[in-house]
């Protein structure tokens, strides 16, 4: 897997920590030879990142800062990556967020407010960094995004998430229809529990956790590692022939009733 991705500019969004599954991929596709670009939210994800590139010897090609909350930042940061960088081949988007209080109790409760940021980070973004990105996508490729089986189903205290993840698959298919001309697919990968920042915000995740162990097929969970080699499995050529896919990586836990 040396040289997949040879050549290649691929932008990841969402380190902020050595646990992010972003982190996982970033291992991956650096590994595939990819050159890498990443944006961030906030300071302390960016001096982590540089940290992390340090320690395991990996040279970012740019880092930009970018709040996916705002079209503006959104686009100073793709037109610093064109500036910088000029063709793009791929983005992994790796970004999420919804209030603490709205990923616990009955999903009823949640508030207009609560509803609408989680829609807006979670599922808006890809639409939005889809049409900054494709400018600079001119020989096509390959948009990666991080979902997970509460949009299929009812996981408890998922709440408002599950229902940001339930658009954020449907903005998939309906992006790789849109963008499918231009030669660039856009898939998701639907990851089993894992302990990262993001995941100790929402309710009853050691139990979510000790399901997969007890009922999925593998009888255990999924690290960043694994969600690292299926994105680039999705980043690279051996995907060529697939869009508007969602791939579980959850030990199959999914197939099961
Ligand atoms: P992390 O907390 O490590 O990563 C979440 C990232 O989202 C952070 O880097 C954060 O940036 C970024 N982010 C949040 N708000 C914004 C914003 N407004 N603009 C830009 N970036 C923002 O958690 P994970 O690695 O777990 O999460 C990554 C993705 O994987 C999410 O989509 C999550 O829903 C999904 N996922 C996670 C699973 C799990 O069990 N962990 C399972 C399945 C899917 P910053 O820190 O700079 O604010």
């Amino acid at each position: 897997m040396s040289n997949l991705l040879q050549g290649k500019n691929i932008v990841i969004m969402g380190v902020a920590n050595e646990r992010s599954i972003a982190w996982g991929i970033t291992k991956s596709l650096h590994n595939a030879g990819a050159n890498l670009i990443f944006t961030n939210r906030q300071e302390r994800s960016y001096q982590k990142l540089t940290k992390l590139l340090e320690k395991n010897e990996v040279s970012a090609k740019l880092i930009v800062s970018c709040d996916v909350a705002s079209d503006e930042s959104i686009n100073d940061a793709f037109s610093e990556i064109k500036k910088n960088v000029g063709v793009i081949h791929g983005v992994v988007h790796s970004v999420a967020f919804a209030n603490r209080d709205d990923l616990k109790g009955e999903f009823l409760d949640t508030s207009r407010d609560g509803f609408l940021l989680a829609q807006e980070i979670s599922a808006y973004s890809l639409v939005a960094v889809t049409k900054a990105a494709k400018e600079l996508m001119t020989e096509g490729g390959s948009i990666v995004t991080q979902t997970y089986l509460g949009s299929e189903r009812v996981i408890p205290g998922y709440n408002v998430m599950g229902v940001a993840k339930a658009s954020l698959e449907a903005s998939v298919m309906y992006l790789a229809e849109d963008v499918g001309k231009h030669g660039i697919r856009v898939n998701a990968v639907s990851a089993g529990p894992i302990r990262t920042l993001s995941a100790k915000g929402v309710s009853g995740f050691n139990e979510k956790a000790g399901v997969i162990e007890e009922k999925a097929p593998l009888r255990r969970n999924v690290d960043q590692d694994q969600v690292g080699d299926a994105t680039l499995f999705f980043m690279s050529e051996l995907s060529r022939g697939i869009t508007g896919e969602v791939l579980h990586v959850d030990s199959g836990y999914h197939i099961i009733g």
